[in-house]
């Protein structure tokens, strides 16, 4: 019976306007309160097991409390109708939670136990300032030698102090309720503010898993991905797509020349020119391998396509990027396959991807500096 609420959530903090003075049943009020704390951590946990056991406890400890109460009440107050009234609090207590248990059979099992524990916090905080106190000062009137009569009258005086009492009491509990609706509230924005930055992260993530690290352009792996979706997107659509891939001539020869660390700055600058030429929103541009780059234009025409291969060669050219020992010119030069075509259902990843490299072949073997487009 004696279960003491060991989680620091406190619904119905115990407050020095609830002590009655008569130790016995302040201990049982105590008791009753740790429950209804109790019941309200089990609530706020969705134990709902517990909570049915807590209940249970509960009616139980109060049929007992009440007994032992209505003992006290009876021993010095035999045959007043005060104790007839206060036995008559005690016994709607159960029916009135039964009633409420029954009237809420349609709502959630949560819903109908938080209207229970708001019934019960009100109860027994009445109770226990206005009924129990009471007695308490009839007892002690009483002990002071004092006539039942006068005794009661004393006692009535206090019923002037009991709203004010009731109020300070429900204040305390606002205010713990307050305290831990911010500290809730603060849980609340922090775990917002994680979850923002867990997006952030993945986000972040994300972007580095489809990046090529020295260009920044998007890698191979994205390109698999978006070109397998843009070619089914063309198939239903029946759009042109075209395909543009470009190999750097005589790169090697670069990086013999200049040195490796020359090379990366080569390829980033290429890169830099590629996203210039390919600035439209349907445009991407990949990076596919170490002086390879791929081009992937969609809702742009054949003629759209070609016109951009003459932007993206005097672009190249203008950069003026040396490599004297290249043996087509003193500059850097790219090659290049174009493919473009409204694909059919035959039409694969693969099968196209063969097409751009076959004309990039013959680009190299015809001299180089090159797109072949058909
Ligand atoms: P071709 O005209 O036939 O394409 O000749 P190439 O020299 O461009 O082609 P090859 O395939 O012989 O050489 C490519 C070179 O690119 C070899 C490799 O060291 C270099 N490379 C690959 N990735 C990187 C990189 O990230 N940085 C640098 N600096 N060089 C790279
Ligand atoms: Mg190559
Ligand atoms: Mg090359």
């Amino acid at each position: 019976m004696n279960k003491i609420v060991t989680e620091e959530f406190e619904i119905f903090p115990w407050n020095e306007n609830l002590m009655t003075g008569i130790s016995q049943i302040d201990d049982e009020h105590k008791i009753i309160v740790n429950l209804i704390n109790k019941l309200a951590n089990d609530l706020t946990q969705d134990k709902e097991f517990e909570v049915e056991d807590t209940f249970n406890e509960l009616a139980l400890y109060a049929e007992f409390h009440f007994k032992n109460e209505e003992k006290i009440w009876e021993k010095y107050l035999s045959g007043n109708e005060l104790v007839l009234l206060h036995k008559k609090s005690h016994d709607s207590f159960l029916p009135e939670i039964i009633k409420l248990k029954e009237h809420h059979k349609d709502k959630t099992f949560t819903q109908m136990t938080e209207e229970i524990l708001l019934f019960l916090i009100r109860w027994l905080a009445f109770h226990i300032v206005d009924e129990d106190k009471r007695l308490a000062l009839i007892l002690n009137s009483l002990n002071q030698g004092k006539h039942i009569d006068e005794a009661i009258s004393d006692a009535s005086d206090f019923r002037s102090n009991s709203t004010d009492n009731l109020i300070d009491t429900i204040l305390a509990m606002y205010d713990n309720l307050s305290l831990k609706a911010i500290s809730l509230i603060r849980e609340r924005k922090a775990r917002i503010i994680a979850e923002n930055e867990l997006l952030e992260t993945n986000k972040k993530l994300e972007k580095l898993s489809i990046t090529d690290q020295l260009t920044n352009l998007y890698n191979r792996r994205y390109f698999d991905e978006i070109f397998d979706r843009e070619l089914k997107k063309s198939k239903r659509n029946k759009t042109i797509i075209s395909l543009i891939i470009i190999d750097i001539d005589y790169f090697k020869r670069i990086n013999d020349t200049y040195g490796h660390a020359f090379g990366d700055v080569v390829l980033k600058n290429i890169a830099t020119c590629l996203k210039k030429v390919c600035k439209r929103p349907n445009d991407f541009v990949f990076r596919i391998g170490g002086e390879e780059f791929i081009l992937l234009l969609t809702n742009e025409d054949t003629n759209c396509a070609i016109s951009l291969i003459s932007i993206l060669q005097k672009s190249i050219r203008d950069l003026k990027i040396p490599n004297i020992n290249s043996d087509i010119s003193d500059y850097l030069s790219i090659s290049g396959g174009l493919i473009s075509l409204i694909p059919s259902q035959e039409d694969s990843i693969d099968s196209i991807l063969k097409i751009a490299d076959d004309r990039l072949y013959i680009a190299k073997q015809s001299g180089r500096n090159k797109i072949v487009i058909e």
